[in-house]
């Protein structure tokens, strides 16, 4: 492997990462203790946004399966350096990694999105079922779905506003080619993350009430994590906290 996307920091880079995984393992698995669940019934995200797919192939090696990108074009291009196939990963990474999809979903790119993610989190309009669906029917693989909803009511930030959840989470339970996980959501700034999250299990429970399989819940951040697994997700998506600060923004 080579390249600039590649070649980061050697040796010094993997210890840093040793180091950032195993704090967050530490913190999920005190996070589980107190709330008594099994550590098991948690996945991480490393949220790999704006770092360079080194830092993928590192975590893999490190056991991490689930990795989160914000954007079309850096999933695209990591894909094409470290895992070049369309559809579920080929198991070129190890035993290859689940592609995590969690930025702001664009309409022209969610069929591209359909192809390249095992798993999106932030799907929040009707208009971007179809060409996820025919994306993810192009390669002949079903995408994870999280419907992700706003806890502030201000759609501007991303989610859709409660009353929409239900009926968006049945056209994706609907179609060919998706496959509904449960609900995604983002404690707003300003709010009290205990606050926001039992919020996010109540719309949680309403979605499980319609669809019984729909029992993921994709919370908690690398500020929020502890929150999040006190009111039950089953998804956190750290980034900072397992990378180190972003070189770039994102
Ligand atoms: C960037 C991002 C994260 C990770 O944030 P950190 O603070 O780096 O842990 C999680 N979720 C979403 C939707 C993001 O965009």
């Amino acid at each position: 492997m080579s390249g600039p996307l590649l070649s980061s920091g050697g040796e010094d880079r993997r210890a840093q990462l040793v180091q950032g995984l195993g704090r967050v393992r530490a913190r999920i698995a005190d996070a589980c203790a107190a709330a008594g669940r099994s550590t098991s019934s948690v996945t991480l995200v490393v949220v790999t946004k704006t770092y360079p797919a080194s830092d993928v192939a590192v975590l893999a090696s490190l056991g991490v399966r689930d990795v989160g990108e914000a954007r079309e074009q850096e999933l695209r291009d990591k894909r094409a350096l470290l895992d070049p196939v369309d559809g579920p990963a080929t198991g070129e990474l190890g035993e290859g990694v689940r592609w995590h999809l969690l930025g702001r979903l664009q309409r022209n790119k969610a069929r591209s999105v359909g192809r390249l993610a095992d798993v999106v989190h932030s799907l929040d309009d009707p208009r971007l079922v179809a060409p996820l669906s025919r994306g993810a029917t192009e390669v002949g693989w079903t995408l994870g779905c999280f419907v992700q909803v706003s806890l502030d009511d201000d759609p501007g930030r991303g989610g859709v506003v409660a009353d929409r959840l239900l009926p968006l989470a049945d056209e994706v339970a609907g179609t060919d080619g998706l496959r509904l996980l449960g609900v995604m959501a983002v404690a707003p700034v300003g709010v009290d993350p205990d606050e926001a999250f039992g919020r996010l299990r109540v719309l949680a429970d309403s979605v499980v009430a319609a669809h019984p399989g729909a029992t993921a819940v994709s919370a908690g951040m690398s500020g929020d994590l502890e929150q999040a697994v006190a009111h039950g997700a089953t998804h956190l998506r750290v980034g900072a906290a397992v990378l180190g600060d972003r070189p770039l923004t994102g």
